[in-house]
């Protein structure tokens, strides 16, 4: 096999897999050995940019950034759904387009996924585009960020038409959505509400890798174009299964309304068991020469209707009211309910999310109170039954101290939270810093859990995570359920995480809103921890993607005493706190103050690489060129209207050695 050949099978062999595991979720290979097959190729491609593929799967880690995504219209308009509520909706609605189409009608059933549209064109079975709903006329260009997840096709299989579109909803699964918000919750960030925002949110973030990252999924139901061949669309769903796209098998073929009506109530119960959110029914005539016959209103087509489920509802006495006290002092009040049923399992707590709410809601102990399950995760109290109030109760009090430590509670300007100050010496601060700090995407000291960390703080062996550092395995020992084993271990893991590099450790103080995104931007920019903690607000603020906020947060860090002792007890330790002089050796500002525009296919190295080379020589990547742009380097195949773009601003244009040359 020759090099292009062997880049061809491996890339075949890795989209059969991709699909396996992300559309059949059947996978037949191990992790591992697809991460190796990856990397295979990754090096294959680096070698031989001259074989470069925009759809090649190496391409799913995303990494293009769009500052501004183009709208663009759609090739056929994308129109909104009618909805119904009850039985006698669906019957009227059956009676009068089979009047219209004067015969019987038979329907296909499909669930209504709770999402972000998405239009993508296949042009000759590649994915050429991807474009949000917009105002259904025209919508947003966000094809890079499409391209990252998984279980959409970039190459189809089989006997796919030359050119389409194809619609489906963009979903985050409740599992991957529960993760993320697990992730936001550790970094002291508010949780995300729902998986529908969240999904479309992600649809326009700027960096594709950020997008990536996220579990998202896409579920397929409707194509359009010219000349298709298929006549239902029940065969259109097999046939979008077969050139490799994901649609659910629970669509149904519905001969008469009563058959539809069995499928509304079979799910109204069971889509509590899906991974993914849904909030009805869609019913559409399956002929898709009566769909054209009937036709559109001026919003949606007269051939399809949404059946809506209602949200699940119970109500329940609420006992008591708690609070939780998180590892950056965020105080979240909880609802202790009178447990019930709702949505198949039984519910016990809900999130009351701040002091506003409980006002806002008026809700009280003793309280009877409404309870719904809607996206989020952790069901949430929606209002109260004031039938049922005593009428001798008051108005809910929050709290003003640490239901933890005494501390009085502060709430600066223009937050909902309250939040305990005692850094120092609140124990869940305590406890949850240094939680934080090992934790696998910060120090990842392997062999100390959570649990463990709560156990050595309780028995005053460590205070904060510098003291980790001093822990001998004599200490750890005497300690309930500990072992000679685990206790050297943790010892082992601990010494392991002086190797870490400075990014992470930056990421693992736990500075508010330093999360890992932030963490990489700081470390690169100032190299040195102590480089960051002379930074001020003012400078803070003119690094890349650093706002206000986080400038504050990072001021007020080093602000703190202990904060500043801590910290350099960790770097007497050995633990890295500045960047790896190798690291450093590949970094330098030669491009400092300049934008570039990179263009086209290149030889030497592949676009990726092109752009970290800029970023890392201090220059800045944009996406499109305007007038701030300083160069763009163009490869073979830079587009025309680029080109005269670049030309009429008076933008240098420069080849992929003139800009080797630079660096
Ligand atoms: P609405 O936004 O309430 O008008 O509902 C219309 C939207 O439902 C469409 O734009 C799609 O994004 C979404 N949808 C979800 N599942 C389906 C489905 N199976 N068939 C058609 N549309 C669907
Ligand atoms: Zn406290």
């Amino acid at each position: 096999m020759n090099i292009e050949q062997q880049i061809t099978s491996l890339r075949n062999e890795l989209r059969e897999h991709n699909y396996n595991y992300y559309v059949l979720d059947n996978p037949t290979i191990s992790d591992f050995d697809f991460d190796q097959k990856l990397k295979q190729l990754q090096e294959l491609e680096k070698a031989h940019p001259e074989f470069y593929d925009a759809n090649s799967p190496t391409l799913r880690v995303g990494g293009e950034v769009t500052k501004n995504f183009e709208t663009v219209p759609h090739n056929f308009r994308m129109y909104s759904l009618e909805n119904s509520y009850s039985k006698e909706d669906l019957e009227d609605w059956e009676k009068r387009i089979e009047k219209m189409v004067d015969g019987h009608v038979e329907f296909t059933c499909e669930l209504k996924y709770d999402g972000a549209s998405i239009s993508l064109t296949y042009e000759d079975g590649r994915l050429k585009k991807a474009v949000t709903r917009g105002d259904g006329f025209q919508g947003d260009d966000v094809t890079a960020n499409v391209k990252t997840i998984r279980s959409i096709p970039l190459q189809l299989k089989g006997d796919y038409p030359p050119l389409f579109d194809i619609r489906g909803e963009i979903v985050l699964p409740f599992e991957g959505f529960a993760k993320m918000n697990a992730e936001r919750v550790e970094l002291g960030e508010e949780p995300y509400r729902n998986p529908r925002n969240t999904a479309s949110g992600s649809l326009k973030l700027q960096d594709s890798a950020e997008v990536a990252k996220r579990p998202l999924d896409c579920l397929l139901y409707n194509f359009q174009g010219e000349r298709l061949p298929i006549k239902t669309q029940f065969e259109s769903l097999e046939k979008a299964r077969h050139w490799g796209f994901k649609v659910p098998d629970a669509a149904k073929l519905a001969k008469s309304l009563d058959e539809v009506l069995e499928f509304v109530n079979y799910w109204d119960v069971h889509r509590h068991e899906l991974p993914y959110e849904t909030d009805g029914v869609v019913v559409k005539v399956n002929n898709l020469q009566q769909q054209e016959e009937l036709g559109y209103t001026a919003k949606s087509p007269r051939w399809a209707m949404a059946y809506k489920f209602k949200a699940e509802q119970v109500s329940t006495v609420l006992n008591q009211i708690t609070y939780q006290v998180g590892r950056t002092g965020a105080i979240t009040p909880v609802a202790n309910l009178e447990p019930v049923e709702l949505a198949g399992t039984i519910v016990k707590r809900a999130s009351l999310h701040n002091a506003d709410q409980i006002a806002k809601l008026d809700i009280r102990e003793g309280d009877t109170v409404f309870v719904e399950k809607g996206g989020e995760i952790i069901p949430k109290i929606i209002g109260v039954d004031f039938t049922l109030r005593d009428p001798n109760s008051n108005p809910t009090e929050y709290i003003t101290e640490c239901p933890e430590c005494g501390t009085e509670l502060v709430r600066q300007e223009g937050e909902a939270q309250h939040y305990c100050p005692n850094f120092e010496g609140c124990p869940p601060q305590i406890i949850g810093r240094i939680q934080h700090f090992i934790s696998r995407k910060a120090m990842d000291i392997e062999g100390l859990g959570g649990e463990t960390v709560a156990l050595l703080v309780n028995n005053g062996l460590i205070n904060n995570y510098a003291d980790l550092y001093l822990l001998k395995e004599e200490q750890i020992i005497p300690l309930e359920r500990m072992a000679q084993k685990s206790a050297e271990n943790i010892i082992k893991g601990i010494e392991a995480s002086k190797q870490i590099p400075f990014d992470r450790v930056l990421f693992g103080l736990g500075i508010r809103y330093v999360g890992e995104t932030v963490a990489k931007k700081l470390a690169k920019h100032y190299k040195t921890i102590d480089a960051l903690r002379n930074a001020s607000e003012e400078e803070l603020v003119t690094v890349d993607e650093i706002g206000v906020r986080i400038a504050q947060s990072v001021v007020s860090f080093f602000t703190s005493e202990e904060n500043i002792e801590t910290v350099a007890r960790l770097k007497s330790y050995g633990v890295q706190l500045e960047i790896s002089a190798e690291k450093l050796a590949s970094q330098t500002d030669t491009l400092s103050g300049s934008t570039f525009v990179v263009s086209g296919v290149f030889t030497k190295v592949t676009r990726n690489e092109l752009k970290k080379l800029i970023e890392d020589n201090g220059g800045k990547v944009s996406s499109s060129i305007s007038s701030k742009t300083n160069y763009v380097v163009a490869g073979e195949n830079m587009g025309p209207s680029k080109k005269t773009k670049a030309e009429d601003l008076g933008v240098a244009i420069i080849s992929e050695d003139d800009f080797l040359n630079m660096v």
